[in-house]
């Protein structure tokens, strides 16, 4: 008994508290910043591998970017990156960052369909589809559940069946292959449902935007309910645009 406590004593809390104010690593990059510093556009343009940013003004898109920090390596007076990791938002042009903006981003409770609060408040259960993914997201999204995150204690689950689930969660960047496996399993949702894309593959297609590879069309056929950005994303980032969504209020 006294070799138990001590254990506990060690060990402190397993779980993090408040997911909302947790700190993470300050190698981790988050929300950028980018400064009204002068510096040649054309060169910080010409050097994002995925066409993330764009001049005059500088933006980045963090649903294009893989977060390498290339660009804030080479202009670390205009770009750098902080560890905010509240990085998701129910409307895709949030996700864009504009120079001089050091606004966080946000779920913008006015364009969050009704029902979603009102039907899945207490309790949202989610499908995972990998969608010929690589395996980053899939394994954060595992570790939102595991005993240090521990999603579950919002109410938020992931589920074998489509039939048991309130909306899907897709990863990678939807492949031909799996593009009628994306359909299927929405489809076996019952409705009301959502659409959650999880990182930088899903939301743009990433570093395979222009493959003939993919097929996207699911996307411009339903409305995606929530974004996160990140490559992969963290379990921080897909918590809080998830209780976001939700509007729980209480954590
Ligand atoms: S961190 Fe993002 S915006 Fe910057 S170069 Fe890499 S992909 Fe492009």
């Amino acid at each position: 008994m006294f070799d138990n406590f001590k254990i506990m004593w060690h060990q402190g809390k397993q779980f993090i508290p408040n997911v909302t104010t947790a700190k993470v690593p300050g190698i981790f990059r988050g929300r950028p910043i980018i400064t009204r510093a002068k510096i040649d556009e054309a060169i910080l343009v010409g050097l994002c591998p995925v066409k993330a940013i764009s001049s005059n003004p500088v933006c980045i898109d963090l649903g294009k970017c893989t977060f390498c920090g290339e660009c804030a390596i080479q202009f670390p007076d205009k770009i750098s990156f902080t560890t905010d990791y509240k990085l998701s938002s129910n409307e895709r042009d949030r996700l864009i960052i504009k120079e001089g903006d050091e606004a966080p981003i946000i779920v913008n409770p006015d364009t969050i369909r009704k029902e979603i609060h009102r039907l899945f408040g207490g309790s949202l259960k989610l499908r995972q589809v990998s969608a010929g993914g690589d395996n980053s997201c899939e394994w954060e999204l595992n570790s939102s559940n595991n005993v240090q995150f521990d999603v579950s204690r919002f109410g938020v689950d992931f589920v074998a069946s489509p039939r048991h689930a309130d909306g899907i969660v897709i990863t990678g960047p939807i492949t031909e292959n799996m593009a009628e496996s994306v359909e299927r399993c929405y489809n076996a949702v019952p409705n009301p449902k959502v659409i959650i894309l999880v990182g930088t593959d899903a939301i743009s297609g990433g570093i395979f935007a222009d493959s003939p590879a993919l097929n996207r069309d699911f996307l411009s056929k339903h409305t995606v309910d929530l974004y996160v950005p990140g490559n992969p994303a963290h379990p921080l980032t897909f918590i809080n645009g998830v209780l976001s969504l939700l509007q729980k209020t209480k954590i």
